[in-house]
């Protein structure tokens, strides 16, 4: 096979979860792009179908929305079985929906660390063990943890300990899983962003240009990420092209964590 038929993903059903927007929507048009049917399990279902129009028009595979909130093991359960139902199979998953709060440790409260976890680090466990079982079913499949840099160094200034550790909990939950499930030729991986331009950090750059120079000052590159500087790695991990490659972090941040 060509190396660049390796990255082709025709016939392929891809769940992104979180893909109504954002990083997720970007990494859900690089997959169809290449050929996958989509499936957008967001919490957000009328930003998800406004997603799902976008990326059929612009691609003609198949996009299917399905009302998901991550945290819920109900709702993430019937959502794998609706893929299955309508699709028969999985062959991608990308663990992407999370959340940031930014608040000191001494003065932030329990329920917001726990939704901050919950979001970040359950949510991922409870999807990949619901795709999981049907991938084990198949023999096969690629799973794809969107951690953060911030889950391998505590980023300055935002006091954000509970995102940190959700996003360090990705990386380790990305080895345990890839450990386990090597046997049933399961790929799992995990991609470490640094700051990028979205939705989630879009208050920060309209309103709080200090902390956005400081970002910018500690990236070797010395400006944020676009969402579409995602979409190779996001291919090339959801597909044949990273056949030998499991339980790997890959950093993509102008340089952040190599100073
Ligand atoms: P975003 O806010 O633009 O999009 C997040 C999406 O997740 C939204 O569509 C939202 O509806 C969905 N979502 C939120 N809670 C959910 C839930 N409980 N169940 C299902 N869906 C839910 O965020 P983004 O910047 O695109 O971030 C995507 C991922 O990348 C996150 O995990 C984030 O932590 C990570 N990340 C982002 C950056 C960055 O700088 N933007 C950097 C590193 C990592």
């Amino acid at each position: 096979m060509s190396v660049l038929n390796k990255f082709k993903l025709d016939s392929k059903v891809s769940i992104i979860t979180g893909a109504a927007m954002g990083l997720g929507k970007s990494m859900a048009q690089a997959l169809a792009e290449a050929g996958s049917d989509i499936v957008i399990a967001d919490i957000n279902l009328k930003e998800a179908k406004a997603a799902a129009e976008e990326i059929r028009n612009q691609t003609g595979v198949k996009v299917l929305p399905i009302k998901t909130d991550v945290t819920n093991e109900n709702e993430v359960n019937l959502m794998a079985d609706k893929v299955i139902e309508r699709f028969e199979k999985i062959d991608v998953l990308f663990n992407n929906a999370g959340i940031t709060i930014h608040e000191k440790a001494e003065e932030m409260s329990f329920a917001d660390w726990k939704k901050v976890i919950d979001i970040n680090l359950n949510g991922p466990f409870l999807v990949s063990k619901a795709v999981g079982k049907k991938m084990i079913q198949q023999k096969s499949g690629s799973i794809v943890n969107i951690s953060s840099m911030s889950g391998l160094i505590a980023n300055t200034p935002q006091p954000q300990s509970s995102y940190n550790t959700s996003k360090a909990g990705v990386i380790m939950l990305t080895k345990s899983l890839a450990s386990e499930w090597a046997k049933h030729n399961i790929k799992v991986n995990t991609i470490a962003p640094g700051y990028m331009q979205t939705e989630l950090t879009r208050p920060f750059y309209e309103e709080n240009a200090e902390m956005v120079k400081t970002w910018a000052d500690m990236t070797p590159m010395g400006r944020p990420g676009k969402p579409e500087e995602l979409q190779g790695i996001a291919l090339y991990l959801a597909s044949e092209a990273s056949s030998f490659v499991t339980g790997s972090v890959f950093t993509v941040d102008g340089g952040y964590t190599a100073w």
